[in-house]
């Protein structure tokens, strides 16, 4: 595991045709969408990222993110470790016209100048691999014995009296207010 912290930006007049590597880890202080995500900043980030340029001269970045964060349990909302891993396959275009232009395989990163912030893109793709929903397993959160005593009493008494649709409320209360 690499320590070294990974630079704010590379030239991409350059960092391609030289097929640089970045290589290190990146604090959270610097990555202020992906922080949001997390119930605290103890957090391990490491980045490996590899620039190229194919025989159509698209310029492409390859790698992967690796990241050991705390998460809350949506269950209990006590804490809950998680391990991200994620490959970036990036082509880096100038502006969304040129998105039409890609081959599939690769997700378009628009950069209009020629620097490339590395924070925004890492921060970006960490946020993009975040698992959409974050529970222990089931032998480790607290919350689980309650729960599943209440799932079985539910579905032995039928339907949930208080389990009304929330959409139909808002509507009901729009019709409501749209004859005042
Ligand atoms: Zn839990």
């Amino acid at each position: 595991m690499s320590q070294t912290p990974i630079p704010t930006y590379v030239d991409t007049r350059k960092f391609f045709l030289q097929q640089g590597v970045i290589c290190g880890s990146m604090s959270l202080e610097r990555l202020p969408g992906f922080r949001d995500c997390l119930i605290d900043d103890e957090a391990s980030i490491q980045i490996q990222l590899r620039f190229s340029i194919d025989e159509s001269q698209q310029r492409l970045i390859q790698g992967t993110l690796q990241a050991s964060v705390h998460v809350s349990c949506q269950r209990c909302l006590q804490p809950l470790a998680i391990e991200l891993a994620d490959d970036i396959r990036l082509a880096l275009i100038d502006n969304e016209d040129a998105i039409g232009t890609l081959n599939g395989s690769w997700d378009p990163w628009i950069c209009a100048d020629h620097k490339l912030e590395l924070a925004g893109l890492v921060d970006e793709q960490l946020m993009l691999c975040m698992p959409i929903v974050n529970l222990h397993s089931a032998g480790d959160c607290p919350a689980r014995i309650n729960y599943s005593t209440r799932a079985n009493a539910d579905s032995v008494g039928g339907a949930r009296a208080g389990d009304e649709n929330p959409f139909a409320v808002l509507k009901a209360l729009k019709e409501n207010n749209a004859t005042d």
